[in-house]
């Protein structure tokens, strides 16, 4: 049995027994695979410490030199990825290409990290006042924290510390219990890529662990990615706390398909973006909003490609979704199917029956299933359900469709399939969500735009990575200098103005 530990101080814990452990699962077995070290106040405390004392010299360490150790993480990244992908895949579930999707996507971050001696140029103005210049500059805060899902146990987690340890802050990282390995290879590999001790630091465990992080005194700032109570809760603790926050929560995508749209290219991309990955996407499709007369010929368009879909575990290259992360989640998930029979949505597609290629029977199985009908008063539509249940919702106009995503308290992504420039024009504009796609289903920002929902999806004013990541990480100076000049000098008790 695989025993996981803290990695502190750029080493694994050696502190003592844990009080508290959690078992990790292999889903597509059902199996236990190994224990998981639960941290305390003591073993969060001992993180923070490793991370404050390797501070001073890492924001002294030159920007030069903070690139080059991101390169090199970039190299060793690359040349494990395959290995990062069936650790995740062992423990979250997702098929092997998803999971080397998702380092990737974490990839790029790191890239665009690698550019910080560019990202961290302040401004400069000559002659402000007479003889006077300005200049402004950004700094690191300290001990930063990070607190991701289990959802993407690599890629979010690389939303965040390359930019913060780029600026020159030093990081805890806090996984998610349910699959924490993948952070601690991510650890070695940064030792390997000459990142010095305590500059990275990972503890596991849940609620304690995350408290002990939100009231810490020498914890600057968290970024936080999970659900939206956890993350209202995170904000709310951790600027109590005189923290930076950016808490980013759960999702309800809304894909907006109109009359003149391509079917197949919007049947396609409803499968892709609400089954990929079990479902267990903050960026998957959820709701199918279809404008009048699409809905039948889209719900049998995606009914075809569901019945092709190949349904096993991770390890299986053929395989094209795998379980869900634990049984209580798959049978939370399924509940949604007959909740939302008995408020009146009709089971077009009952992933119940879906066949499983080689999957263990105790495996946490459900397949791609599809509500229609479904009304904005039922619990499926109200709910995030983070899994493989696509809901159809049936509107009459484009107005009518623009109401249900703009009513929805959520705001994490959405798209539209149209091939009327105009009308995405309108809706890019007018829909309340801060991540839009035009016939692209899971509209991600690439690493150099910043990541990030509205309303109840993000908690905080700073979305994640690009420009508003460095912004997060470091906080403005501006410096007014004037350099000794016979000609000036003397009692001024006035405001300082330009002259
Ligand atoms: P979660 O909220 O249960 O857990 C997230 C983190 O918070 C984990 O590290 C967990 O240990 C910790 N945690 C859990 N309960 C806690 C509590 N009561 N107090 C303090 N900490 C607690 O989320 P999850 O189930 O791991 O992940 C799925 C959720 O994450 C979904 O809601 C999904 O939409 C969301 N998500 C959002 C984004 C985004 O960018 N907005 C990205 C990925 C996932």
């Amino acid at each position: 049995m695989k025993h996981i530990t803290h990695w502190i101080g750029g080493k694994p814990w050696t502190g003592g027994i844990a009080a508290q452990q959690g078992d990790v699962y292999n889903p597509a077995t059902g199996q236990v695979s190994g224990t998981v070290d639960f941290a305390g106040p003591a073993e969060v405390s001992a993180a923070v410490q490793a991370a404050a004392g390797a501070f001073p010299a890492w924001r002294a360490t030159s920007l030069v030199k903070r690139a080059a150790v991101l390169f090199a993480f970039r190299e060793q990244l690359r040349a494990r990825q395959a290995d990062i992908a069936a650790l995740i895949s062992t423990e979250h579930g997702k098929v092997a290409s998803d999971a080397a999707g998702e380092v990737a996507r974490g990839l790029e971050v790191v890239e665009f990290a690698c550019g910080i001696p560019h990202l961290l140029k302040g401004g400069f103005s000559e002659n402000v006042s007479t003889g006077v210049d300005a200049y402004s500059l950004r700094q690191p805060l300290g001990v930063v924290a990070g607190i991701t899902p289990f959802n993407f146990p690599a890629m979010v987690p690389m939303w965040m510390f390359p930019i913060a340890i780029a600026c020159g802050n030093t990081f805890v990282l806090k996984p998610s219990e349910k699959d924490p390995s993948a952070s601690l290879l991510v650890a070695e590999l940064l030792a390997a890529a000459g990142l010095p001790d305590g500059v990275f630091n990972v503890v596991h465990g849940g609620k304690a662990a995350v408290d002990a992080l939100l009231t810490h005194p020498e914890v600057r700032a968290v970024s936080f990615v999970g659900s939206t109570p956890v993350a209202r809760y995170v904000w709310q603790t951790g600027t109590a706390s005189g923290k930076r926050v950016q808490a980013l929560g759960g999702a309800k995508n809304h894909m907006v398909v109109l009359p003149d749209a391509d079917l197949d290219l919007a049947a396609d991309a409803a499968v892709s973006a609400g089954f990929g990955s079990a479902g267990e996407r903050c960026m998957a499709i959820s709701v199918l909003v279809a404008v009048d007369p699409v809905g039948d010929e889209l719900v049998a368009k995606i009914a075809e490609r569901v019945a092709r879909l190949r349904v096993g575990p991770g390890s299986d290259e053929a395989s094209e979704m795998g379980p869900l992360v634990t049984a209580a989640h798959r049978d939370k998930v399924a509940s949604y199917l007959d909740s939302g029979v008995g408020e009146g949505a009709v089971l077009a597609i009952d992933g119940r029956d879906h066949p499983v290629t080689g999957g263990a029977a105790e495996g946490f199985w459900l397949g791609p299933s599809v509500l229609d009908h479904v009304t904005p008063p039922m619990r499926c539509y109200a709910d995030e359900i983070f899994g493989p249940v696509l809901s159809v919702v049936r509107a009459a106009t484009y107005h009518d469709a623009l109401q249900v995503i703009n009513a929805n308290p959520y705001g994490n992504g959405t798209a539209i399939f149209t091939n009327d420039g105009g009308a995405a024009r309108t809706f890019t504009s007018e829909v309340e969500v801060g991540m839009v796609g035009i016939n692209v289903p899971i509209p991600v920002p690439m690493a150099f735009y910043s990541f990030g929902g509205w309303k109840a999806s993000l908690f905080g004013d700073t979305h994640v990575h690009g420009t508003e990541g460095v912004h997060f990480y470091t906080r403005g100076k501006a410096v007014t200098s004037r350099w000794l000049d016979p000609s000036h000098g003397g009692v001024n008790l006035g405001f300082p103005v330009n002259g």
